[in-house]
């Protein structure tokens, strides 16, 4: 079993698995001619569940067979140009040699002693994105397993820095976080995991854009405060995951510094444009920020996971911070040991810097960018498409890369039954695995989406999924009229 271990006398099997693995996997993305074989939980349920773990193959050749049947042949391709569903980007190869790389190598980034060179490259990546940002000397940041968990520590800390001294009675029923209505659900599951209150989050409406209205923040702001209560943060999204949009970040931060808010930037999405040549200045007002999450694996190309929490000021990471004998002890922090535990929430931890790093050693960062830019002006062509087109509603001209859209039959005026067959459309077209959408709400009404993220994506590609969706809505509501009848 030795054999298997990767170590110096095991260099030829490493190259030979790894490299039939990846043939594998070129052949498979070479051929792939759909995003999806459409296949169901039923079928596929059972050839998982037949495979006796107890019984291994002890054959690369014939692990990577069955592995076809298990998963590569039905996996849902996000490098295909028909795939326009979640924030899934194809990736960049760069990013993919990092990723055989780091977990050859299989650094942990906890501590210094052992990661060495991987601590650094992290702080370094940390540092540009914070020049990008714009966020001033003092700030630091870590690598965290996607905007979920940047969205937390950035709240974690924003609660800590909000509680003013131990005052009696002062507590967490008091704290309030301001978002947008279409702000991401992660920021209520953070406030649930830190102890706040049911209604310690806010929702703030948005306007036409689908953008978070500062009239009514500054109004709930004032309103905190009359109450008694503690205004913890604010949360601007920039780049909703819905819409795409971006919330006024100069007005935001301007009412943040006013009432004493901390201002969390979630630029998962929107981050994209931090590398932007011609869009970037869509981002302004985010250099105010305290924190800021951006998620590398949407609009950078990167594969999951990669992201990051950044702050403003390096000390407020402190909040983050235990020293364990074992690890970290404090003694290290005198020693000028970078032990990179001490502003995570998680202990090992992969070298996803990595993937980003070789990205822009390769590319560049104007080669991310020109790729985000490509995505967000197909999204402006696919509006205008949609726009002419009748038999569809579309809802906001997009800021970032994303359309929600509506079928909308000029024969049935129903909206219920405008809804059932915009979910069936949804359901058959991944059923047939031509394309996949996805969908969301908006007024309570149900819509699809197009998150363009594929740089291959086309405007006819885009044209032609319109159809395929037009004409299983149209099947859904010929067969509810025979039904009827
Ligand atoms: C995707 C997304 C998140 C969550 O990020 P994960 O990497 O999926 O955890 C948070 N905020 C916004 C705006 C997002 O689009």
């Amino acid at each position: 079993m030795r054999s298997h271990l990767l170590n110096d006398t095991t260099a030829e099997r490493y190259r030979r698995s790894v490299t039939e693995g990846i043939e594998r996997v070129a052949a498979k993305l070479a051929t792939t001619d759909r995003p999806f074989t459409g296949v169901t939980v039923d079928a596929l349920a059972p050839r998982i569940e037949r495979i006796d773990l107890d019984r291994p193959l002890h054959d690369t050749s014939a692990v990577l067979d069955e592995l076809e049947e298990v998963y590569l042949r039905d996996a849902i391709y996000f490098h295909h140009p028909r795939y326009l569903a979640h924030l899934n980007c194809p990736v960049v190869i760069p990013a993919v040699l990092g990723e055989a790389v780091l977990s050859a190598v299989n650094s942990s980034l906890d501590t210094w002693d052992q990661s060495a060179g991987g601590t650094l490259i992290e702080r370094r990546l940390i540092d540009w994105t914070n020049e990008r940002i714009g966020l001033g000397p003092a700030a630091d940041g870590v690598f965290t397993s996607g905007g979920s968990q940047s969205n937390l520590q950035a709240l974690l800390l924003a609660r800590e820095e909000a509680k003013p001294g131990n005052e009696p009675g002062d507590n967490a029923a008091k704290l309030r976080v301001f978002a947008s209505e279409v702000s991401h659900f992660s920021v209520k599951k953070s406030a649930k995991l830190l102890g706040l209150g049911a209604d310690s989050v806010v929702p703030i409406p948005v306007d036409q854009d689908k953008r978070m209205q500062t009239l009514a923040l500054a109004h709930e702001l004032e309103r905190c405060e009359r109450d008694g209560l503690v205004p913890m943060a604010v949360v601007a999204t920039a780049g909703t995951t819905d819409f795409g949009s971006i919330d006024p970040l100069p007005e935001i931060a301007q009412l943040c510094a006013q009432f004493g808010a901390w201002m969390h930037v979630d630029a998962a999405y929107g981050c994209g444009l931090l590398t932007s040549l011609k869009n970037r200045d869509r981002l302004e007002g985010i250099e105010r920020a305290d924190s800021v999450t951006v998620d590398y694996h949407k609009s950078f190309f990167q594969p999951v996971s990669s992201s990051a929490v950044l702050v403003r000021d390096a000390a407020t990471l402190r909040h983050a911070t235990y020293h364990a004998e074992y690890l970290n002890p404090r003694r290290m922090v005198q020693e000028r040991i970078p032990n990179q535990v001490d502003k995570s929430l998680q202990t090992t931890r992969r070298f996803d810097a990595l993937k980003l790093w070789m990205t822009l050693r390769v590319m560049g960062a104007d080669g991310i960018g020109e790729l985000f830019d490509e995505v967000c002006d197909l999204a402006q062509e696919g509006w205008k498409l949609l726009v002419a087109d009748p038999r569809f509603d579309v809802v906001v001209e997009p800021s970032l890369s994303t359309l929600v859209l509506r079928f909308i039959p000029a024969a049935v005026t129903d909206p219920a039954e405008i809804d059932r067959a915009n979910l069936y459309a949804r359901k058959a077209l991944f059923a047939s695995g031509d394309a996949v959408v996805a969908g969301t709400k908006v007024g309570g009404r149900h819509y699809l989406k197009f998150t363009l993220l594929n740089p291959e994506t086309t405007a006819d590609d885009i044209a032609a999924v319109l159809d395929l969706i037009a004409g299983h809505a149209e099947q859904y509501l010929g067969e509810s009229l025979d039904r009827a009848s």
